[in-house]
């Protein structure tokens, strides 16, 4: 596809970086803030329906109008521990989390943003069933940041703090969606900029930079699914699109650019539509063609007509030609339609007359009896819907909806970040959606809070730091990127810093993948293990000896090395060794040193062996 000129476009972009952070507790209650391991059994479950109330101003928001219409029960697990009648929505917001909001000072501080003086806790609604209450907690606590890019200076408008969404739970039967509460009410810290991000390339740019920021904070978590990005994308003469839940930083240039493309294309589609002087319809003509395929050769369209399904055409005047427009790669009109169908009425998808229908086994004839059945004309065009009666009905008129919408260029939506590409999810929020959480009284931010709040350094900073403490370019770096960077650096001054990385980095690692549980040993313990090598009482090999007994058993690291006999041997031990090794005739320095090696790996340290055999 050909190269975007954004500018020319009129191009607008901001990005919403949503980070989980690494507290404690949930920002609103004392459950603990992270997902209960993979496989554990809910321990309740509640169940919900949502419907769509009107907000303060009375009016009844369109996208939650859009869910409300589909209908479905909501069912929600609770697990020990992880979610209360908090998430439940059975007891009003404990206190905002102190440790959430210290991360959310120190993360404005880094990016210049000026804190409020008062912060005051809102309810934004949920559409998608998400949350019990129906709407998730947010707290603005910074305005006006920015941040240096390669391509000037990027406004951060505002820093927030949010409750996270609960988790959905895949495979849920028809109608009913599974949420679990678990992840629900973790802190985040979600980042907004202006709309001044140039083009795709850009977006990936500012997303890392601040990805790369918020871990540096060291307060955040991390793995899959602990940052996401949503975007705000528009062009001249379209609308503002939210993109949700990008999560592949390298996919963004290209998502960017396929939304672009699409949103162009659609204008492209009103102005062909104006010059063809076609107009929107009043009201959509629909005919049940299901006769018109009785004898059908399609076997899609006879299998629905054998299980007692409907086929509903509706006339798309003016769109003759229109419906095979490639918006994106592999991404057609149709197929735009064919989503809303989807998103709106759950029907598989439609038939279209800008398809190769024959590849269907529609024959001529039928076409021209569907377009016969609508009164058709050369202008136009038709879409088809094989489905439950009600479920047909309410898929044509989904797509009578989107076609009409085509006359304004490109609708405001709600969209979905599928690897490169983008798909509707439901029409964007009206301005309705947040009102105050009284609940929580306003907390003011004090003079304490913010001087407590500390940013920590730079990465530029940071690596010169490790380079100078002794450990290598490569080690440097892979502590630069890894979790345990603030363990290392509490840790540094209890042995060599180079061997405290490489104890954290590798030896830790590869305990782990001999299936020894690491994470049981505490910072205390390591502390306790690196002090004695450091003093000399233990030798470099038994430290993973240690570390893995301490993972083991729990007992205290002294404990352990006099109860496994673990303690490096003085020099005077070692040459009884020697002594004793050259009295049964082993003379060679080598031989020697091997042999007294491999008998007392753990116990002696190889350079001062090679002294002592001289
Ligand atoms: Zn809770």
């Amino acid at each position: 596809m050909a190269a975007i000129d954004f500018e020319k476009l009129g191009f607008r972009c901001g990005v919403e970086i949503h980070q989980r952070l690494a507290t404690s507790k949930k920002l609103f209650c004392d459950c603990v803030a992270e997902p209960a391991p993979q496989g554990e059994a809910p321990s309740a479950l509640t169940r919900r329906r949502l419907r769509a109330v009107a907000g303060e101003l009375g009016k009844i928001d369109p996208a939650a109008a859009f869910e409300g219409a589909r209908g479905r029960e909501f069912v929600y697990q609770s697990f020990e521990g992880r979610s209360c009648e908090v998430e439940r929505d059975e007891e009003p917001p404990h206190e905002l989390s102190p440790e959430a909001l210290e991360t959310a000072l120190v993360v404005s501080k880094m990016v210049g943003a000026s804190a409020v003086d008062e912060l005051h806790v809102m309810r934004k609604t949920v559409v998608d069933g998400s949350a019990v209450s129906g709407f998730q907690r947010t707290v603005l606590v910074a305005v006006d940041g920015a941040l240096e890019t390669s391509r000037g200076k990027v406004g951060v408008q505002t820093v927030c703090l949010e409750e996270e969404s609960s988790g959905i739970v895949e495979g849920g039967t028809e109608g009913v969606v599974v949420y679990r509460l678990d992840r629900q009410g973790i802190p985040l810290v979600e980042l907004a900029t202006d709309a001044s991000i140039r083009d795709g390339m850009h977006a990936r740019e500012v997303a890392e930079k601040i990805g790369l920021m918020l871990r540096n904070t060291g307060r955040v978590q991390r793995g899959i699914g602990t940052i996401r990005q949503d975007l705000n994308i528009s062009i001249r003469g379209g609308a503002r699109v939210e993109v949700k839940g990008a999560q592949e930083l390298a996919a963004l240039p290209e998502l960017v650019e396929n939304e672009v493309r699409r949103q162009a294309a659609l204008v492209e589609v009103r102005g062909e539509l104006e010059k063809r002087g076609a107009k929107p319809s009043p009201a959509a003509t629909i005919r049940n063609v299901s006769g018109v395929f009785a004898k059908t050769g399609c076997i899609l369209l006879k299998k629905a007509l054998e299980a007692k399904k409907t086929i509903l055409a509706l006339k798309l005047a003016g769109f003759a030609g229109l419906m095979e427009k490639e918006l994106m790669p592999d991404h057609r009109l149709g197929t735009e339609f064919s989503h809303y169908a989807r998103a709106r009425a759950g029907a598989g998808g439609i038939i279209h007359s800008g398809e190769n229908t024959a590849k269907y086994g529609v024959s001529p004839q039928e076409r021209g009896a569907v377009e016969t059945a609508l009164g058709c004309g050369a202008d136009d065009a038709w879409a088809m819907v094989a489905d439950s009666k009600e479920r047909a009905e309410r898929a044509v008129a989904a797509v009578f909806e989107r076609a009409n919408g085509c006359f304004a260029g490109v609708p405001k939506e709600t969209r979905r970040a599928e690897g490169e590409k983008t798909v509707f999810m439901r029409p964007l929020p009206g301005a309705a959606r947040m009102y105050p959480e009284t609940d929580v009284p306003p907390v003011p931010v004090t003079a304490e809070m913010m001087k407590a709040a500390r940013v920590p350094e730079g990465i530029g900073e940071k690596r010169a730091k490790y380079l100078s403490m002794g450990l290598g370019d490569v080690l440097a770096e892979k502590m630069l990127a890894s979790p345990e960077a603030g363990l290392f650096e509490r840790l540094s001054g209890h042995a060599e810093p180079a061997f405290v990385a490489v104890t954290l980095l590798e030896t830790m690692k590869n305990l782990r993948r001999a299936g020894i549980p690491v994470e049981k040993v505490g910072e205390k313990q390591l502390a306790e293990t690196l002090d004695l090598y450091s003093r000399g009482a233990v030798a470099r090999n038994a430290v993973p000896e240690i570390i893995s007994e301490a993972a083991k058993s729990g007992l205290p690291v002294a404990k352990i090395v006099e109860e496994k006999g673990l303690g490096r041997f003085g020099p005077k031990k070692l040459r009884e060794l020697v002594d004793e090794a050259r009295a049964r005739g082993v003379k060679e320095k080598a031989v020697l040193f091997e042999e007294i090696m491999r008998r007392n790996r753990v116990n002696v340290d190889a350079g001062e062996l090679k002294q002592i055999i001289g």
